[in-house]
């Protein structure tokens, strides 16, 4: 199964809670409005010349600017990207933030690129994808594989095309350069926020929860932490070089320590014991949190994984129908496009801040960021529970809603 067939199965699940009225519309969600892919040639350190190939897909503009991340992994492809850009699209209207969705990404590993490498590979891609990008037309920021350096690269190269300062155009960028506070911490922020409202309401303890935790980036390390700090033992944590268990619970903030003097990887940590990598889904724990990469909760993992709630740190984490059995089996699901929304929704923050040149305290911006995050899930977890459906389903109930009132509002150009 592919990220975008997971996407149309989703989108399948949520039509038949339409009002008529717009559900005939719902093909508007199924084609991406504008998909650009780029050759990106870059000269090697070595003199040789290497080709990596970029997209960027705007899914929709109903609503706004697009709005969604850059990944640099050696999996991207079209459609995982055109996929990545939908679930931006319904995670934007489902927080009601005056935005479309987009997302962009280049198959590269830039781990295996020098830093001048990796500088000249995003410039070219920033340049590529200049004429669709911008303040008001589309706002990359970052994802898997890319960093607030990344983002300040591709402002840096959309202002000397335009021949002024334009910090409006990327989010997640430093935050000496027209960044947020709070920005890089968001994500996580978001999935703890989230993710303990949604215990609460299922009569579930963080204090005494124990986590399982998939991806150790920007968003799996800050959730874990959090969940750390709150009493919450992560007994298991997995990340692409390894999966550490310690049954009364992993350091974290020692593990991040570790992480960053190991080159970014968690493997060799002493203070916890390293597992098979398939060990990790057998582990009973309260609370899992994928927060790498898509598609892996499989069928298989939905029936017999031991949980309570999942939150969906990484976008796209779980198959449609791996989502149907862990609903029969009780298993409460965070979706993504609200769980892990904490990111753009601070990135939204950076946006209006730049564009009013006036820059808020990060205790505003927390504050403005929990009471979105709070007001969406409780918006989310009633509407599952009058219609008797998943949060994701209900989610989408909410965001195709505001997409396709839109859409018809606007009509159909030329008319
Ligand atoms: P990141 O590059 O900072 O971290 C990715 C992590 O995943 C790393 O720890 C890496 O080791 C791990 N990983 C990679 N392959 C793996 C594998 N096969 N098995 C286990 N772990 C693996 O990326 P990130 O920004 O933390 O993004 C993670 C997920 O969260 C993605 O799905 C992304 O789309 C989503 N997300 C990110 C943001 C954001 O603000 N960064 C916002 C919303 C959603």
């Amino acid at each position: 199964s592919t990220a975008w067939n997971n996407y149309l199965q989703q989108l399948k699940r949520v039509e038949p809670f339409l009002d008529e009225s717009i559900r005939d519309r719902l093909d508007f969600l199924r084609h991406p409005k504008r998909s650009l892919i780029v050759d990106i040639p870059v000269e090697m350190d070595d003199g040789s010349i290497q080709h990596f190939e970029g997209f960027r897909v705007q899914h929709s503009l109903a609503r706004g600017p697009g709005k969604g991340g850059v990944r640099f992994h050696p999996n991207v492809d079209l459609n995982e990207v055109m996929a990545l850009s939908a679930w931006m699209t319904i995670k934007c209207a489902a927080l009601n933030l005056p935005f479309g969705g987009a997302k962009g990404g280049v198959r590269v590993d830039p781990s295996k690129l020098s830093k001048r490498e990796l500088e000249r590979l995003t410039r070219r891609y920033a340049a590529e994808i200049n004429l669709i990008i911008g303040p008001q037309k589309d706002i990359p920021a970052p994802d898997v594989g890319t960093t607030p350096q990344i983002m300040a690269w591709m402002m840096d190269t959309f202002s000397m095309n335009a021949g002024n300062t334009i910090t409006g155009v990327v989010t997640g960028k430093p935050v000496h350069l027209g960044g947020s506070l709070g920005r890089a911490r968001a994500t996580g922020r978001g999935v703890f926020v989230t993710g303990s409202e949604v215990a609460k309401n299922i009569g579930l303890d963080v204090k005494t929860a124990k986590v399982c935790v998939q991806g150790f980036g920007n968003v799996g390390s800050e959730a874990a932490l959090l969940f750390h700090e709150h009493g919450s033992k992560v007994v298991c944590v997995q990340d692409h070089s390894a999966t550490l268990y310690q049954e009364n619970g992993i350091d974290i903030p020692k593990l991040m320590a570790y992480q960053q003097q190991n080159k970014g990887s968690i493997q060799g940590f002493s203070s916890s014991d390293e597992i098979e990598k398939d060990q990790f889904w057998n582990i009973a724990a309260e609370i899992f949190i994928p927060a790498a990469l898509e598609n892996v909760i499989t069928e298989e993992i939905a029936r017999n994984i031991q949980t309570k709630l999942i939150l969906e740190g990484a976008n796209g984490p779980t198959l449609a129908s791996a989502e149907d059995i862990l609903m029969s089996r009780d298993i409460t699901v965070v979706p993504d496009v609200i769980c892990n929304a904490g990111g753009v929704t601070v990135s939204y923050f950076e946006w209006v801040q730049d564009l009013a040149s006036y820059f808020w305290t990060e205790d505003e911006i927390n504050q403005r960021m929990d009471k979105i995050m709070r007001e969406a899930i409780s918006d989310v977890w009633q509407k599952a529970s009058q219609n008797q459906c998943s949060l994701r389903t209900a989610a989408y109930i909410l965001a195709c809603e505001r997409i396709l009132i839109a859409r018809i509002e606007r009509g159909i150009y030329p008319g």
